[in-house]
């Protein structure tokens, strides 16, 4: 049984992204927030974003016409009736995403899969909060969606192989490249990548060498497109120390120690990017 209709909840960042990759692979999708306003910033988003892929000859004034015509807005659940699946993408909450999986139970149609896209939350405990846990599945895209390959597939416990198979043939028809993870914190990428960014403050604190020298051994000797402290600056310090945060109380274990360097400096509001300052000035 293929997926022929998408629900998403959430028009934010991820949302809309999720709902253009979607509507470009030829799905109609229906994109569900809690204001009017808040779709409309979210279809806004799209627009522009497909504008820019015209720009680039990646797509056509067609095509984009097309792919606009596919995404359906409201505010109201119940518009989610006829969808095969409902990816949760509204914001990093458990309580909040509790409530959201009771209300869309009460909306879906018998037999629909239920995905959240949590960067951070247990899928095997959302999926212990809804009827049918094995209808239950983590879909963790990566940001830009439109541009980003790549999907983790989160098995809960109580996720069914048909759950699976069906949300990896959607990824797939998505044109993205799935790999699939059981459920633990930080999944695959970022239980890796958050902990190096960490060692990266370690290494700066100890003094070793200059935050560009740092950046830029990484970028040439591991062929990484940016150095892991540019990184966190782009991710946000804060979101960066709470998210080790997270992995030192799950794993209990010290080598999730966050670097007492990143926690001063979060202290300080040098939160990267989005303060103008962070590791560099901006
Ligand atoms: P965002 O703040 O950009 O968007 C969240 C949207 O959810 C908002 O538009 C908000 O109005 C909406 N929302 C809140 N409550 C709602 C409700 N009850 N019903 C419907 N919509 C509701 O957040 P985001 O960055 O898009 O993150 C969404 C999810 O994706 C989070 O779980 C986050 O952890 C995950 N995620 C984010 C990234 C990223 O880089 N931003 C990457 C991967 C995963």
């Amino acid at each position: 049984m293929t997926i022929q209709h998408v629900g998403i909840i959430g028009a934010g960042t991820m949302g809309n992204g999720i709902a253009q990759a979607c509507a470009v692979a030829g799905l109609p999708v229906t994109m569900v927030d809690i204001s009017d306003a808040a779709v409309q910033k979210g279809v806004a988003t799209i627009a522009g974003s497909l504008d820019r892929l015209i720009k680039k000859d990646k797509l056509t004034a067609a095509d984009k016409d097309a792919a606009l015509a596919r995404i359906t807005t409201s505010t109201d659940y119940a518009a989610l009736g006829t969808a095969d699946i409902v990816i949760e993408a509204a914001t990093e909450n458990f309580d909040l995403k509790v409530k959201i999986l009771k209300q869309l139970e009460g909306a879906v149609k018998d037999g629909a899969i239920l995905a959240s896209n949590t960067s951070s939350i247990s899928i095997t405990k959302l999926a212990a909060v809804v009827a049918n846990p094995d209808r239950f599945i983590g879909m963790h895209f990566f940001n830009p969606v439109p541009l980003m390959a790549l999907v983790e597939l989160i098995r809960g416990l109580q996720t069914s192989d048909e759950t699976h198979a069906r949300v990896d043939a959607l990824a797939r028809q998505l044109g993205k490249s799935p790999i699939t993870v059981k459920n633990a914190p930080g999944f695959v990428v970022n239980r890796i990548l958050v902990p190096m960014i960490n060692e990266a403050f370690f290494v700066l604190a100890e003094n070793l060498a200059s935050p560009e020298e740092i950046d830029e051994g990484m970028k040439l000797g591991c062929n990484h497109p940016i150095g892991p402290l540019a990184l966190a600056d782009m991710i946000g310090l804060d979101v960066c120390l709470s998210v080790m945060n997270v992995y030192f109380e799950e794993f209990a274990d010290s080598k999730y120690r966050p670097c007492p360097l990143l926690k001063e400096m979060v202290a300080a509001g040098y939160l990267g990017r989005k303060t103008g300052r962070g590791v560099y000035t901006y």
